[in-house]
């Protein structure tokens, strides 16, 4: 029998693609799933040695509750998904999730960033159960300074992790480094040359003010315009725009060899009059922006027993009131209570 729920999704996939759309006419379609806030690293500029207090595991949401979750925003217009963290391969069974992230809408582009230290053993399931590609996050070549940036001796086990994430077919593969001023910006050019060699897909992310440890400086910053002008100058760079339209545009090398790199300029070029990303946290709230200071808790109804019409109308509802742009570097930049990894990067 035809219910409420099917009207919703019947109306929603009859090509309403804007039907996630705030009040500046941007459309989310791009949503971020954090499945825990846990970690097995921890990076000076997202989480503090002790690590945080952890979300009680009551909290998170079970995969069935992210798979229904994700049934109506993707009935609303989602057409992409990364799953991530906190570290999403510390979750156990994290494929069980992406099978039903799969099953929910097999032509959705499933892809998770990872700190890559558990990938080596689990890309092979992760594959199987319909994961598209990796994105790994590393931030130094050499390994005393990665062990110094990431308080764990982990570079072998990261490249390991690349190499079998690779021969899974896990691919383009990404590489997410974060280029902090003196600690790793003269490292660029060698990200480069990891490309050159590999064609893996190199951004460099600028630094920006989530870390849970308040340290974040505007001083710490390495413009994006700085790193690209550095890699061309070793290596000419061609702007390629035959890809999907990304938040900024990737280069190739000129000289055709495979690879890419590219910057994500969120605090000195931010993207926020193009974004399309929505983020649900592992506790269940949806986020329209990672600097939001609101969340909408979808959790609590879901539990109460909401039904999909309800959950959908949170959600445009959340999305509608998604701010014209963050505020870094602006007098009135308030840092959101949740750090990087509690909120899912
Ligand atoms: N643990 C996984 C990882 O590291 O890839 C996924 C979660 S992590 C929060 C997602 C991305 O956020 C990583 O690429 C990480 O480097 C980035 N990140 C964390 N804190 C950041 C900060 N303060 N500024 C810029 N990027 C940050
Ligand atoms: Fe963990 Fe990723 Fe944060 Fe590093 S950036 S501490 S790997 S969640």
């Amino acid at each position: 029998m035809k219910g409420m729920d099917d009207d919703i999704h019947a109306t929603a996939s009859e090509g309403t693609a804007a039907s996630l759309i705030d009040d500046f006419g941007r459309v989310a379609t791009d949503l971020r799933i954090s499945v825990t806030d846990r970690c097995n690293f921890r990076c000076r500029y997202c989480m503090p040695p002790e690590g945080l207090p952890w979300m009680p595991r009551e909290a998170l949401l079970t995969f069935e509750e992210i798979e229904r979750l994700t049934g109506i925003l993707v009935d609303l217009g989602v057409r992409s998904i990364k799953v991530t963290g906190g570290e999403p391969l510390v979750r156990r069974d994290v494929h069980h999730l992406v099978r039903k992230l799969r099953d929910v809408d097999h032509k959705l582009d499933i892809s998770m960033t990872t700190n890559g230290f558990l990938l080596a053993k689990e890309a092979a399931s992760l594959a199987g159960a319909g994961l598209d590609r990796v994105t790994v996050s590393c931030d130094s070549l050499l390994k005393h300074r990665f062990a110094d940036m990431t308080l764990r001796d982990a570079l072998d086990e990261v490249m390991h992790g690349l190499r079998v994430a690779s021969d899974e077919g896990l691919t383009p593969i990404k590489i997410n480094t974060v280029v902090i001023r003196n600690k790793n910006e003269d490292e660029v050019v060698q990200f480069a040359e990891l490309a050159r060699s590999t064609g893996y897909d190199i951004r460099f992310i600028e630094y920006m003010p989530l870390d849970a440890q308040d340290e974040w400086s505007a001083d710490g910053v390495v413009p994006g315009a700085e790193i690209i002008e550095r890699i061309a100058r070793a290596y000419p760079l061609v702007a390629d725009t035959d890809d999907e339209p990304e938040p900024v545009t990737p280069f190739r090398f000129a000289d055709g060899a495979p690879g890419r790199v590219g910057v994500i300029p969120s605090v000195t070029q931010p993207f926020c009059a193009s974004c399309n990303r929505l983020r649900l946290t592992a506790d269940g709230q949806l986020r329209a922006c990672l600097f939001s200071l609101e969340e909408t808790d979808l959790r609590g109804p879901l539990r109460a027993g909401a039904n999909d019409a309800d959950l959908a109308a949170l959600a445009q509802t959340c999305v509608a009131a998604k701010w014209s742009g963050h505020r870094i570097g602006e007098d009135d930049f308030v840092k959101p209570a949740r750090s990087m990894s509690m909120i899912g990067g």
